[in-house]
């Protein structure tokens, strides 16, 4: 029936509302960090129960600048995970500093928190009072910046943040993080690129906190297309800290002392200062208008998601050779992709992969690792399970506009393989 049609892994839901309202932002004629903008990040926050959001070019930027204003410093490390896009590492060398990479559960693609500790307690030493991750000449080598930076300065080697990773749109185990973290005194940033719309329960309070309320110090959000909501590109950071939304509003806009959204609306005659050395991470208020009709869909869109995996679990629940994502029955996630992870040896990725094109279902590998990439590929890392996520998951085709027909033709597909 669908077999002339080719289901794609992703499509993202727009209509005439970003149309209308991203003519409304170019005939405005303000079509840069404006009053849309300003609206976007209001609208952001309240959507995540933020006190802040400030609107970036992309999580890319929203991270480099997240681990600034968290006091990384060059030649320091960030704990990470290696199973995420390269995105993840690279934030980190952006600041100057290196990856340490920290294996991932299998259950849920995420940091794992004991592996964390394990890190954190075994590979890192107290200096002054500081934490030090031990075997730097292991990340010295390649593009790494502690390949260049002076192995005296007593910045060289200490653990600046721990960055988890919603995965998928799967909520980190990010309590536990925490805690991890806590006792070592090291701050929290959340990559939650993909996690518009995901939640955490509270098993005692049942209070449901979205991802970006944050949970930790600070949460980064991608709004690419391949995301649950999107801008064409752009991104956003979430705070409760006052301080650190006025570095990024101060870092993504060269380093200028007041805003353009200030200068305008001025009755007098202002001249600004440029404090620091910024950047340019500004998102455009035509990006914004579109954020702003996205963001008006964003349950709908999730609900939406979550429903297309909800019958895809009860479909393959059956199936001996491959198993469906695991959710925690206190986290919700957006399900930005669909990971299915083939558990029996027998079954080749590849060929599973190649029989879906041609019936005309479109797939992905399992999420990529940093540490087999050629900027990360001089080091050696031992990370059995991010490996197997890579080698051994498939993503499936889920967007808000699936059709029946289209979930069903895929369910029968996947159910046809063996
Ligand atoms: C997409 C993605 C990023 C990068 O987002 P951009 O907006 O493209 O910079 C970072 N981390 C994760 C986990 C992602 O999926």
């Amino acid at each position: 029936m669908l077999k002339s049609r080719k289901i794609p892994i992703t499509k993202p839901l727009f209509s005439s509302e970003e149309e209308n309202i991203a003519i409304e932002a170019i005939r405005s004629g303000w079509v840069t960090q404006g009053p849309r903008t300003a609206e976007f990040e209001k609208e952001f926050a309240k959507a995540v129960g933020a006190d802040y959001a400030c609107a970036v070019s992309s999580c890319t930027t929203a991270m480099h600048l997240g681990l600034l204003a968290l006091g990384v410093k060059p030649g320091n490390v960030v704990l990470t995970v290696s199973h995420s896009f390269i995105a993840t590492a690279n934030c980190v060398r952006h600041a100057q500093a290196e990856p340490v990479f920290v294996d991932i559960d299998l259950q849920d693609y995420n940091m794992c928190p004991a592996a964390l500790e394990g890190v954190l307690s075994e590979d890192c030493e107290s200096r002054d009072n500081k934490l030090y991750y031990r075997n730097t000449d292991k990340l010295a080598k390649g593009e790494s910046p502690l390949a260049y930076i002076d192995k005296n300065n007593k910045e060289y080697g200490r653990v600046g943040a721990i960055l988890p990773v919603h995965q998928a749109g799967m909520p980190a185990d990010i309590e536990a993080i925490k805690k991890v973290a806590a006792k070592y005194n090291i701050p929290v940033m959340e990559d939650a690129a993909c996690a518009s719309g995901s939640s955490i329960t509270d098993p005692n309070s049942l209070k449901v906190k979205k991802i970006g309320a944050p949970h930790s110090e600070l949460a980064c959000f991608s709004l690419h297309p391949r995301k649950v909501i999107t801008t064409g590109d752009g991104g956003m950071i979430t705070t409760n800290n006052e301080e650190y939304d006025k570095y990024f509003r101060l870092y993504r806009q060269h380093g200028m002392g007041v805003s353009d959204l200030v200068r305008h609306s001025s009755k007098k005659v202002i001249c600004e200062d440029y404090l620091v050395t910024g950047f340019n991470y500004r998102m455009t208020d035509i990006q914004s208008a579109v954020g702003l009709a996205q963001l008006k869909k964003l349950d709908d869109i999730v609900a939406r998601r979550r429903r297309v995996a909800d019958l895809y679990r009860e479909g393959f629940k059956d199936l001996g050779w491959c198993k469906t994502p695991y959710e925690n029955p206190y986290f919700s996630s957006c399900y930005q992709s669909y990971i299915l992870r083939l558990v029996d040896d027998s079954v080749s990725q590849i060929d599973f992969m190649q029989y879906l094109v041609d019936n005309g279902v479109a797939s992905k590998r399992g999420v990529m690792n940093a540490h087999q990439e050629p900027p990360y590929l001089p080091q050696e890392w031992d990370l059995p399970n991010s490996v197997t996520a890579r080698d051994r998951c498939v993503l499936l085709p889920l967007f808000p506009t699936m059709e029946d027909e289209e979930i069903e033709y895929v369910m029968q597909i996947v159910k046809g393989y063996k």
